[in-house]
């Protein structure tokens, strides 16, 4: 290619998730609030992180926010915090990212997979129902449901909620895509026992390196998740009174992420912009559905491919128009080495199976321009008239 070619330099490549424009507004701010933990020299649960829990807790509406190291560690205090292990069976949807089901093997205890809701991707409640049946047949006791924010937009809570309570199980909601979003008017933080969040960069809301946090409105399983993620300490730091992680949000981390929550709120009114313009300028693709009572934080603003499309084909056109696009996930938990052996849904995971098969991820972000988002959609729309 010619450099000075102004042709080619309108086809440089897009960024799938531009974190430099984000830094480029926000560096002085960033700057300080480094140079003040530097500073003050307490770098492990120092006051931001406090700070940090209170602000985050207000954003959202929960009462308790316990942050720690990951959100896959986040998923494995809530797991401790409620004594689940062998013998134990955990809901989780197969559509997922794999931290949903390790953390459950991690403790031993037993992950059963759940088909999803072909529109929102989010975990199906008639498939739940099967799924608690099939664990008792299995032998095993159902302890919990994980239901998953695929994409930024909560799970439906209200449904999945009612069949907790008919079973007696905890009812979790991994939010580590979708902090931020709500669902009949209330934020996820606050929509089940528990939430857990990521604050892995890529997130909504990311900070500069790994972090997590918890939600929930019981005080004493918060007291609980704060002694877990600190060795289970006791009174003090020497004093051991349950099996724990070393699991804290670094000091730096948290005063990055209390700068970052300074416009995550515009940010948030951004995407949707984003997403409401692709929706109207896509063509050839179904585009994603928000449930009427939700409202999404778009981690991803994810298509799904006609059916006689060939994906691979598509991503390469894309790929070579400087158009990045990624496939949140490919493979099914429940047809994964790892995780094959557990048990599912017993009317199978088609529908988790079909959209592993057709889904596609887009370009975005916050700082997504209209001309940007116009070469995304002429892109997509040239992919898919190529022969499969
Ligand atoms: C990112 C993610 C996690 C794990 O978060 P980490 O901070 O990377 O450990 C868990 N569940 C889902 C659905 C995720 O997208």
């Amino acid at each position: 290619m010619d450099a000075s070619n102004p042709q080619s330099e309108a086809l440089a490549p897009l960024a799938f998730n531009d974190l430099a424009a984000q830094q480029d507004r926000i560096k002085d701010r960033i700057d300080a609030a480094i140079a003040d933990v530097l500073a003050r020299g307490q770098y492990i649960l120092g006051p931001q992180v406090a700070e940090l829990e209170g602000a985050l807790a207000k954003f959202c509406g929960a009462t308790h926010c316990v942050a720690c190291a990951n959100g896959t560690d986040a998923l494995s205090l809530v797991l401790m915090a409620e004594d689940i292990g062998a013998g134990d069976a955990v809901f989780v949807p197969s559509f997922t990212f794999v931290a949903t089901a390790e953390a459950v093997s991690g403790r031993g205890a037993t992950p059963v997979f759940v088909d999803i809701d072909a529109a929102t991707y989010n975990m199906d409640d008639a498939s739940l129902g099967r799924a608690i049946d099939a664990a008792k047949t299995a032998g095993l006791r159902p302890r919990m449901v994980i239901a998953v924010d695929l994409y930024g937009q909560p799970a439906d809570y209200e449904t999945l909620g009612a069949v907790a309570l008919e079973n007696g199980l905890t009812l979790v909601a991994d939010a580590a895509q979708s902090f931020g979003a709500t669902m009949g008017g209330k934020g996820v933080g606050a929509l089940a026992d528990y939430t857990t969040t990521s604050f892995f960069p890529a997130k909504p809301l990311g900070c500069y390196g790994d972090g997590g946090a918890i939600f929930t409105e019981d005080g004493t399983k918060a007291d609980i998740l704060r002694s877990l993620r600190f060795h289970g300490k006791g009174r003090h730091k020497y004093e051991n009174v349950r099996v724990g992680l070393n699991s804290r949000l670094d000091t730096l981390q948290a005063a990055i992420l209390l700068v970052k929550l300074d416009i995550f709120a515009d940010e948030i009114a951004a995407r949707q912009e984003i997403a409401t313009r692709y929706g109207e300028i896509l063509r050839g693709v179904e585009t994603p559905v928000v449930a009427p009572s939700a409202t999404s934080v778009w981690a991803q603003y994810t298509v799904r491919l006609p059916e006689s499309i060939d994906r691979e084909t598509v991503q390469t056109a894309c790929g070579k128009a400087g158009v990045p696009t990624v496939v949140y996930y490919p493979i099914p938990l429940h047809q994964q080495p790892a995780y094959a052996q557990h048990p599912c849904d017993p009317a199978g995971l088609g529908r988790s199976e079909e959209a592993a098969a057709r889904v596609l991820s887009l370009p975005m972000h916050p700082y997504l321009t209209p001309e940007i988002q116009t070469r995304v959609a002429q892109t997509l729309a040239a992919a898919l008239q190529e022969p499969a």
